[in-house]
């Protein structure tokens, strides 16, 4: 019998990375413990997302900055914040964030993809995922494809983010053979600082970065066969405690997490939203 291939999206394979057990909570535990409150950078992170999807559904004479208001409010997640006061000056920010960001873009050139799902079997993997965007860019041979994601966290991002994200990897991979181009160039399109991080891979970096995301599956399905046979699955999937735990869903179930201090749902747009002075 041939092995299984190992379903799998970027998320899944980062949640084992970061942490077995979370993996465990997310995925394999049914019924799922529950999860903490809903995050405020995650809503805010969703809200632009979405607002972005849109404004490329929008015929291009109407891709102009006056439309973001309403396109942000249409598709606003309001879970997280602290009050309606922080919620509010969340939108205003993000707006302003929307509104340098279509600056920058060309309002009648389409990308071939907006929240483009791509797919990918490998001997190991069956991965699919969601980039944000796929753009096709003259190259020296013809058009080549450049995986887009966008960012809204609080800190900037460097060229070392763009080349050792596998998600952007696997998605360049992944696009390759779908639109059988090549998609060597991953960005960051950071929108909080209207920076742009970029990352030329190559075939080589490519398949070590598939490779390495086959070696986590492996390691996944080891473990969960292990369960399978009857090992206690708290050794399958151990704990890996760290200040990622503060920000975990799972913190309250977890015994590792339950010592870490917690953080509040809003903590992370806090300074986002309200930049101390010098930091805006
Ligand atoms: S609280 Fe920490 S150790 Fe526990 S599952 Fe979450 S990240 Fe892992």
């Amino acid at each position: 019998m041939p092995e299984r291939l190992f379903v799998c999206t970027p998320s899944k394979l980062g949640a084992y990375a970061d942490c077995p057990r979370r993996y465990r909570y997310s995925y394999v535990d049914r019924p799922a413990p529950p999860k903490g409150p809903p995050w405020a950078h995650n809503s805010l992170g969703a809200s632009v997302h979405t607002a972005l999807k849109n404004w490329y559904a929008l015929s291009p004479d109407r891709r102009r900055p006056e439309a973001l208001a309403a396109l942000l409010k249409g598709t606003w997640v309001r879970e997280g914040y602290r009050d309606d006061e922080q919620e509010r000056a969340a939108y205003r920010r993000a707006l302003g964030w929307l509104e340098s960001y279509v600056e920058t873009l060309d309002p009648g050139a389409d990308p071939l993809g907006v929240e483009r799902v791509v797919a990918v079997k490998t001997g190991v993997l069956a991965f699919n995922g969601r980039a944000d965007r796929i753009d096709s860019r003259p190259g020296p041979e013809g058009p080549e494809l450049v995986i887009v994601d966008y960012k809204t966290g609080r800190t900037g991002l460097d060229a070392d983010d763009a080349r050792g994200s596998q998600a952007l990897a696997l998605y360049a991979y992944a696009a390759e053979r779908v639109f059988r181009r090549p998609c060597r160039r991953v960005e960051l399109h950071h929108l909080p600082t209207g920076t742009v991080a970029a990352h030329e891979h190559t075939v080589e970096s490519l398949a070590r970065q598939l490779s390495r995301a086959e070696e986590t599956a492996r390691d996944i399905m080891a473990a969960e066969r292990a369960v399978a046979d009857g090992d206690d699955p708290d050794e399958a999937f151990p704990t890996t405690p760290g200040p990622r735990c503060g920000w975990c869903d799972y913190r309250r179930t977890c015994p590792a997490g339950a010592q870490a201090p917690g953080k509040e749902p809003w903590a992370a747009v806090e300074h986002t939203v309200d930049p101390a002075p010098g930091r805006d």
